[in-house]
């Protein structure tokens, strides 16, 4: 019996907005998880009035009013910027790449001197077309930064070389001759006050969801209870891996509770030398200028993905995309099943992309 009009599979922002939307137009939606809640990697627990991002740092950001005007549906935003800061060799660099991260680095006090200094190193490099991360940082921002702020945190991050990663990557973050510590360059940014879990409520409200199921363990029966499918975890786990395994990062999180109020003075510090094990300190109160007499931090390590752990990031270089196209390729042709999310689509998407394309394939699929 087809009880429902789609079956979700995966409680994350894909998810949600999709079930939201098709839910809105009289579709009757049932959305799974295997986790214990929904939210997927936006889930926040508060703990002593503290929300912590459990499955790392989320902040919100868009250039495109629709999609801001979306989320504040839901939640009201914050002001906050994320500023990172980022600890190489024991020294204090700002984040991203800006006029103060170039006074730290060589103390030149003018655009043009810092210019001067980035242009000369980019000419010396002398790659025109980029075909990798390392040529990509080197092509747009000189030998000095790179060695000092992008190399090793790169290494760390994902586990091998910057050159066998896509140039793309580094390009997320901005460069800027100004003084200006924003990390992004979008017009919106901040963090739902009261944390992503009120964003999923309002998303999910009036929507059946059950968690604790693995779609996998009962895949027949579950695919015989609705109409079309919405599946949005890993593209080659549901083809059964028939084309190869893709390749993602893991992450391990290690929660630590302080008693202090204050102990880094930001949200966010990058440790960019290979020596100390983890990528960033969270230090989570910060995004929602918290002033609990505690605080929450959250050390973050990059490690090796394996198929029991939770899978973070794909890692795009070429062998894996070429994998992925062929089971894109084969995903066309599942007339019932529409894919999505950063698993499902093999993608580096952001919150704001995710929103974005849930909504465009939920208009596609609706307006048939
Ligand atoms: N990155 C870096 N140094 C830093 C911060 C970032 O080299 O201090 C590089 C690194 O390769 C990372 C990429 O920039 O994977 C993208 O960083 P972003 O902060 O966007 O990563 P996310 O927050 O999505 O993990």
């Amino acid at each position: 019996m087809q009880k429902y009009d789609f079956l979700i599979v995966g409680a994350g922002l894909f998810g949600c907005v999709f079930a939201h939307e098709a839910n809105k137009l009289g579709k009757k939606c049932l959305i799974i998880d295997k986790r214990d809640h929904t939210g997927g990697n936006v889930y926040c627990e508060n703990v002593d009035g503290i929300n912590v991002h459990k499955y790392g740092a989320h902040i919100f950001h868009t250039n495109d009013k629709a999609i801001w005007d979306y989320v504040n549906q839901f939640a009201t935003f914050n002001n906050y910027v994320n500023s990172p800061v980022a600890i190489s060799k024991g020294k204090l660099y700002n984040l991203p790449f800006n006029m103060n991260t170039f006074y730290q680095l060589w103390g030149t006090q003018s655009p043009e001197e810092a210019k001067t200094i980035i242009n000369k190193q980019i000419e010396k490099f002398g790659v025109k077309t980029p075909k990798n991360l390392e040529e990509q940082a080197l092509s747009l921002i000189g030998k000095d930064v790179y060695e000092v702020l992008i190399k090793e945190y790169t290494e760390k991050q994902w586990g091998t070389k910057p050159t066998s990663l896509p140039p793309f990557i580094i390009k997320r973050l901005p460069v800027r001759y100004t003084f200006n510590n924003n990390y992004f360059n979008d017009k919106y940014q901040g963090i739902p006050i009261g944390g992503y879990n009120k964003i999923i409520k309002g998303l999910t409200e009036g929507i059946e969801v059950k968690t604790n199921i693995d779609f996998f363990e009962q895949r027949k029966e579950l695919e015989s209870i609705a109409k079309k499918i919405v599946y949005t975890g890993k593209i080659d786990e549901f083809f059964d891996y028939k084309f190869g395994n893709l390749e993602y990062r893991s992450l391990r999180f290690e929660n630590i509770r302080l008693e202090k109020e204050n102990h880094q003075g930001n949200a966010v510090i990058n440790y960019n030398d290979t020596d100390v094990p983890y990528t960033r300190i969270i230090e989570h109160k910060h995004f929602e200028f918290g002033t609990q007499p505690n605080t929450i931090i959250t050390k973050e390590y990059p490690e090796k993905w394996t198929p029991e752990k939770e899978a973070y990031y794909p890692i795009n270089n070429n062998e894996n995309q070429k994998k992925y196209e062929l089971y894109k390729k084969r995903s066309q042709t599942e007339t019932n099943v529409i894919f999505g999310g950063r698993l499902a689509e093999y993608k580096y998407y952001d919150m704001h992309q995710i929103i974005a394309s849930a909504l465009q394939k939920v208009k596609k699929e609706l307006k048939k």
